[in-house]
């Protein structure tokens, strides 16, 4: 889906004109006569499906059919133009239905203006058609869009009958604006009903978030009963592209590691954050985009990046606190009816042979400036093993809790980004660690590899 962004390069007066140009292709999909009375544009099904012509009357193919070929020739095309699905169209009327189902599959839209387009293009469609038929806005199954956008009067989700897939950024949003931006775009206005959103909606995807907390996850879970993946994230706000006073900015503008601050250990996070998704009965991959690492590791690092004597000190002081070390291991697991985080086994995956993380090696050919997943002395100080496992044991804790979970991913400065499915680029992807989740024999357990 990521891959098939024609609507990036497809701007608002594209729209604009699309809508109201009479001449177009797709306003005359509704009004053309019937394939069967068009001999002139039969040409390619008889090539197509020749045996059939010479024995039975009707020369259309199965519209299944149809449909599954076009979706090779618009994915074919890796820039994915809107030129391929233009010239489609052309053939026919059954031609131009399929376009025109395919160009609404998947919208991404940058402003209300841009949805109040797309939503009077659907009402276009509707007026020339039967009461009920599926129609534009019917037709999309992937929704992206920012969350200002869908504040706005032309937000309406049951117009969505097929949505599966929903997709907000909160870039332009904060401290101050997502509790009410969440409120406006997730509950109907005063119309109680009519549920707002289709029960076919079964992937939500919200990025850059401010924070992460029970109030965000009770309103999702209220809204989306039957979501099975849910991605949550606002790490990827930590912003490297810039400078160190920029990555600092950015390191207060966002709740990123809410260890200890928010909440105070593993056990606070995971016991709110499963009674807050309890509603989420179908749930199967859950991903939560903030850091286990306490805060401190982003502090510490932005105060030693120019320092490099920290390192060596740094060193020092983590090779002389060994003795004392927590359990470790990379599969951890608990009884099915253990209710609270005690009585963890931990154990060694023999055959996880790239658990060792990525971070540089070299500090002189760092970018400036970088996070800590690339910093040789955050790595040290910030003990990656002890996070990791930190990490295995909230996910186990969550996976005790949300019976239907098979993974759980978070963010991670130490993630060794061997397992992870590149499909999904959304949020801080570069930084994500999953546990897979097997549960048999009366135990739960997690690893970072799928079983
Ligand atoms: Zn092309
Ligand atoms: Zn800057
Ligand atoms: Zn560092």
């Amino acid at each position: 889906m990521e891959s098939s962004d024609f609507e990036d390069d497809f701007d608002e007066d594209d729209l604009e004109s699309l809508v109201h140009s009479s001449p177009s292709a797709y306003t005359h999909t509704f009004t053309s006569p019937a394939p069967e009375q068009r001999e002139s544009h039969h040409k390619d099904i008889r090539v197509l499906a020749a045996d059939q012509i010479t024995h039975i009357k009707t020369s259309q193919l199965p519209i299944e059919v149809v449909d599954y070929i076009a979706s090779f020739l618009f994915d074919s095309c890796s820039s994915g133009c809107f030129f391929h699905v233009h010239s489609f169209s052309l053939v026919c009327s059954q031609f131009r239905h399929v376009a025109l189902r395919h160009y609404f599959s998947s919208i991404r839209v940058a402003s209300a203006k841009q949805l109040a387009a797309y939503t009077n293009f659907h009402f276009s469609l509707v007026s020339r058609n039967a009461p009920g038929d599926s129609v534009g806005l019917n037709y999309v199954k992937t929704l992206i869009a920012p969350s200002h956008a869908l504040e706005a009067a032309s937000w309406s989700p049951s117009l969505y009958r097929n949505l599966k897939h929903l997709m907000i950024s909160f870039s332009s949003d904060g401290r101050q604006s997502q509790t009410t931006r969440l409120k406006r775009i997730f509950s109907p206005p005063g119309i109680p009903l009519v549920p707002w959103f289709p029960p076919q909606l079964t992937s939500l995807t919200m990025t850059k978030l401010w924070r992460i907390d029970v109030p965000l996850l009770k309103t999702v879970a209220s809204a989306f009963p039957s979501v099975k993946v849910l991605h949550l994230s606002c790490s990827e706000q930590l912003d490297v592209s810039c400078c160190w006073t920029c990555f600092e900015e950015s390191s207060t503008a966002v709740v990123h590691s809410p260890i200890p601050n928010y909440f105070s250990d593993i056990t606070k996070l995971t016991d709110n954050f499963a009674d807050s998704l309890e509603p989420l009965t179908q749930l199967t991959d859950l991903h939560l985009g903030i850091f286990l690492s306490d805060e401190e590791l982003v502090e510490k690092h932005i105060e030693h990046y120019d320092t490099p004597l920290e390192f060596d000190h740094t060193h020092r002081i983590a090779f002389s606190s060994k003795a004392a070390s927590p359990p470790t291991g990379n599969i951890l697991s608990q009884l099915e009816t253990e209710t609270t985080t005690g009585h963890i086994s931990y154990s060694v995956d023999q055959d996880d042979k790239k658990e060792e993380s990525h971070s540089g090696t070299c500090t002189e050919d760092l970018p400036f400036p970088h996070g800590p997943e690339l910093c040789r002395t955050c790595k040290l100080f910030g003990s990656a093993s002890k996070v990791r496992t930190r990490e295995l044991e909230a996910s186990l804790a969550l996976a005790g809790k949300i019976k239907t979970l098979r993974t759980i991913s978070w963010s991670s400065f130490f993630t060794s980004q061997v397992f992870e499915p590149d499909d999904n680029k959304a949020g801080d992807w570069l930084r994500r660690t999953t546990a897979y989740i097997l549960r048999a024999n009366g135990r739960v357990r997690v690893r970072r590899r799928p079983w």
